[in-house]
């Protein structure tokens, strides 16, 4: 645990900074207000401080001010360490926004009292917006892949759309769909299954560029979305990823498994809304479907129809 001395007294904070190393602590030190505010404000900043009250540039009440005006997910906890002895001044601290108020001279059993306590809530804190990240993350990402669920990518999908609307270039919406999928889960197992299904995201992961978005639709269909991908290099860009999964078979612990997936494309100038341009790549899916499977069709409307690959 780090800890921020903000203290103006040179032999205060020496003293401090050996107490508290002594008692295991890191700590970092600033001789004024403006040096600890602007230290508070670094990436990875310690997330306990003792503050001064009076110090020169900024006092110690107007570094919590600061402090305490800015969002954040993990606010410092923050101990007043000051002269001022009256319940007056305690109050006004406090209501400042200080987690705690110690009196100086300070008893040292008492300090470490109180920073213990400070400790305890910057862990907890810690903890529960790790949690609250983590929860972020699940709600967005499917479990087996890893890639963006399907409610996170049709979030994404209308996102795009909505940039594509205010004239950021056409968006490429690419549905892909393992073909034949039941006989592999019948044959090798759903384990087997499963190991297929993440070989193939990694495969569509590299030959993705890095602004486009990939996620899982359902069982083995996925969603591809290529911004800025005109309709002339559509074909090409997602005839490249159905190729990329049709070259190798896939290695998996039951041997190398051929796979192929057939893809249905749509290309969206903005006046489309998502689920029109999703429906109309899902239906060029069904079209890739009945002329043999792996290739790539794209929708009527967006282009050449004509798409014969495998
Ligand atoms: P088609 O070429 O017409 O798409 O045939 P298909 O067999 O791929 O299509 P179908 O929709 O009949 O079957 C999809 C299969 O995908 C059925 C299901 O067992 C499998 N599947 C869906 N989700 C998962 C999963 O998470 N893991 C595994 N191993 N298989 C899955
Ligand atoms: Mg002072
Ligand atoms: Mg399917
Ligand atoms: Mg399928």
């Amino acid at each position: 645990m780090r800890i921020l001395i903000a203290e103006d007294d040179f032999t205060s904070r020496a003293m401090l900074t050996a107490t508290l190393r002594k008692w295991g602590f890191e700590t970092a030190a600033a001789q004024d207000g403006a040096e600890a505010w602007r230290m508070i404000r670094q990436p990875g900043a310690p997330k306990l401080i003792l503050l001064d009250w009076n110090m020169p540039e900024m006092d110690g009440l107007e570094v919590i001010r600061r402090m305490r005006a800015e969002e954040t997910e993990e606010p410092p906890y923050v101990i007043l360490l000051t002269s001022k002895g009256e319940k007056e001044s305690l109050v006004a601290g406090l209501n400042s926004g200080a987690n705690d108020y110690i009196v100086k001279p300070y008893d040292a059993e008492e300090l470490l009292a109180r920073i213990r306590v400070g400790q305890r809530m910057v862990e907890m804190q810690t903890g529960l917006a790790q949690a609250r990240r983590d929860l972020a993350y699940q709600a967005m990402h499917d479990v087996l892949t890893g890639v963006y669920n399907r409610r996170a990518i049709m979030e994404a999908l209308n996102r795009e759309i909505a940039r594509t609307g205010r004239g950021g270039g056409p968006l490429a919406v690419g549905v892909g769909d393992i073909d034949h999928f039941k006989l592999v889960n019948d044959r090798y197992g759903h384990a087997v299954g499963d190991e297929i299904l993440c070989a193939i995201v990694r495969r569509l992961e590299n030959g993705l560029r890095a602004y486009d978005l990939l996620g899982r639709w359902g069982g083995e269909e996925f969603l591809i979305l290529a911004p800025g991908c005109p309709v002339e290099e559509a074909y090409k860009l997602f005839d490249r990823l159905r190729a990329s999964i049709s070259a190798e078979p896939i290695p998996t612990k039951a041997g190398p498994i051929p796979v192929t997936i057939s893809l249905g494309v749509a290309v969206g100038d903005g006046s489309q809304a998502g689920a029109d341009l999703f429906a109309a790549a899902d239906a060029a899916v069904y079209r890739a479907k009945d002329e043999g499977r792996n290739r790539v069709c794209l929708s009527v409307g967006t282009g050449p129809t004509d798409a014969g690959a495998a």
